[in-house]
């Protein structure tokens, strides 16, 4: 498994610095962000070093996962919010500071203090088209 000397999030999986660790196993640790956006905001990150998600191998990711509903539920429970948003920035220019692949489970209440833009497009004739047909070859390869 991949790690990084210098990485914040691969010093957390070794406990090497610390953290509020709500779950460790073999494949991941989710923990409280230290600087929440809402009270009971969690990180879940893989055991390994991989910094984009497009990067990590498919049965590492996997692993991971497998603990998300567990953990949307406990925060959901512990927090008693209405609902939660699953957020996984990936490169700089989609706000991602640490590079090591980590998912945000951040609660959501009405009126809260967290909030974003949601630009919501229109395709142009022939376009969405285009663009399916372009992954299908890029995921067939
Ligand atoms: P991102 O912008 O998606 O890269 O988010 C990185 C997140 O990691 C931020 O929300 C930080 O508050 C959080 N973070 C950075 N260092 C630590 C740390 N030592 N313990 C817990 N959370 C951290
Ligand atoms: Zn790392």
């Amino acid at each position: 498994m991949e790690t990084d000397p210098n990485c914040i999030f691969c010093k957390i999986v070794a406990g090497d610095i610390p953290a509020s660790k709500v779950h460790q196993d073999d494949a991941c640790v989710a923990f409280l962000d230290i600087a929440p956006l809402i009270e009971g905001h969690v990180l879940l990150i893989p055991a390994g070093h991989y910094e984009t998600l497009d990067q990590i191998p498919p049965d590492e990711v996997a692993a991971m996962l497998k603990n998300l509903p567990a953990l949307v539920a406990a925060v959901k429970a512990v927090t008693n919010c209405q609902g939660v948003n699953v957020l996984q920035n990936n490169g700089r220019v989609a706000h991602q500071v640490v590079p090591h692949v980590h998912f945000h489970i951040i609660p959501r209440n009405p009126g809260d203090e967290f909030h974003f833009n949601w630009p919501a497009g229109i395709y142009p004739q022939g376009r969405a088209e285009q663009l399916t047909e372009a992954m299908r070859k890029q995921l067939a390869e």
